[in-house]
């Protein structure tokens, strides 16, 4: 099974868009190929240090990872790296995973002048669940107080985030050293239903299920159609695929609401780095959900991506945690529940299709015209289409992969 799982994994990340972002990087800057750099450098040592930047990192930072690691619980690489656009729109964890493929938690650190960020993906042995890192990661209120101006805070607290959602531990409170200081807000106050859902929900980023992705890609579109049809005849109706007027409606209601949510924010003075970090995400997803409103105006799937894109930038610049969208229908409401949808792939769903997987059917999911021939002119669920046609479907509208608005931009940079 296991096997399966990593043949599976190596093939499609193969095409997936991210690999061609770290191939373009120039020749002269990173030779042999970043990727392959810091798996050969794991061999040895599994804290790896870009050479270009040894000089500039003080030991205690690295002690300080050793030692985290060493008590994780579960293997942890992690990658010290310059920031590079390239190397900031590529997955580079799941590109690492698939060179080493050894379960753990996989953390990249990129530094740009002072300024540290991390990413990371937690790959666990297979047929193991548990919470996924981006859930306890978003319930780590903490995490947006950590400092930037070194690696060490925000590694550390990425590896004991992973232990959390590895084998269910405490998070440990974050020493006082590594806050920002005058830091010490109180929690963000949550309605009454974010806190009914939030025993069960996904959180705010959903890197974590990129994992996943390889064994959608193989094995969700092959997933019978016929389980949900089963005794439910569908009216004509119901048979109709969704009208690209409608989608373009709530797309750019949502595109209005998001850049009045940013003027918002950008009236403020004093932004704290947190704050400034949601306006340069909330821009960054406005500006990919404008990107394909204005490319496609007419495409079902740009439009329902834009629709998506926008309100995701909406709640970023108001300060709220990211949402994935439904996987089935991103105009539903977003997914703030996991279902198991097939073998080892979970995916973030909105109650109704939550409820619907839970007893066994498949929902009736985002209808599409599909193309003529081998489907007839039949709409059918976007998840069917060729994943290689659109950056939408590929993504599920970011359900499965936080990374629509760089699969957009690197569309982007092909077409030129
Ligand atoms: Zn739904």
């Amino acid at each position: 099974m296991r096997v399966r799982f990593l043949t599976v994994l190596l093939a499609a990340a193969a095409v997936l868009p991210a690999l061609s972002a770290v191939m373009a990087l120039p020749a002269h800057a990173d030779t042999p190929e970043l990727p392959d750099r810091v798996a050969a450098g794991w061999r040895t040592d599994r804290v790896f240090v870009d050479e270009r930047m040894r000089a500039a990192v003080p030991a205690t930072e690295l002690d300080r990872i050793r030692t985290a690691a060493r008590t994780a619980g579960l293997p942890v690489y992690v990658a010290l790296i310059p920031r590079t656009p390239a190397v900031q729109r590529a997955d580079l964890p799941t590109l690492l995973q698939a060179r080493i493929g050894e379960p753990g938690v996989y953390v990249v650190a990129l530094v740009d002048g002072a300024y540290w960020s991390t990413t990371a993906q937690l790959y666990r042995p297979a047929g193991l669940r548990g919470r996924s890192l981006s859930s306890v990661r978003s319930d780590d209120k903490r995490r947006l107080d950590i400092v930037s101006d070194r690696p060490a805070p925000q590694v550390v607290r990425t590896i004991q985030q992973a232990s959390t959602a590895y084998d269910g531990r405490a998070l440990p409170p974050v020493p006082a050293a590594d806050l920002e200081p005058g830091r010490e807000r109180p929690e963000r106050g949550l309605s009454v239903s974010d806190k009914k859902d939030r025993a069960t929900a996904v959180g705010a980023g959903v890197g974590g299920l990129l994992a996943f992705v390889p064994m959608l890609v193989a094995a969700l579109r092959y997933r019978p159609a016929s389980k949900g049809s089963k005794g439910s005849k569908r009216s004509e109706a119901d048979e109709r695929p969704v009208e690209a007027s409608r989608v373009r409606q709530l797309a750019d209601s949502k595109i209005k609401q998001a850049e009045q949510a940013l003027a918002r924010l950008d009236r403020r003075r004093n932004k704290s780095s947190a704050q400034l970090d949601q306006r340069d995400d909330a821009y960054r997803r406005l500006d990919a959900a404008k990107t394909v409103r204005a490319e496609q105006p007419d495409d079902v799937l740009a439009l329902a991506g834009a629709f998506v894109l926008a309100r995701q930038a909406d709640r970023v610049a108001a300060g709220a945690a990211l949402q994935p969208p439904c996987f089935f229908d991103p105009t539903h409401a977003p997914g703030t529940l996991t279902v198991d949808w097939s073998d080892d792939v979970e995916v973030p769903a909105c109650k109704s299709c939550a409820t619907a997987v839970r007893r066994g059917r498949t929902p009736r999911g985002l209808r599409v015209q599909g193309k003529a021939g081998l489907l007839g002119r039949k709409p059918v669920p976007y998840w069917t289409l060729d994943p290689e046609d659109s950056p939408m479907v590929a993504s599920g509208f970011g359900a499965l992969s936080d990374d629509l608005p760089e699969r957009i931009a690197a569309r982007k940079d092909e077409v030129r």
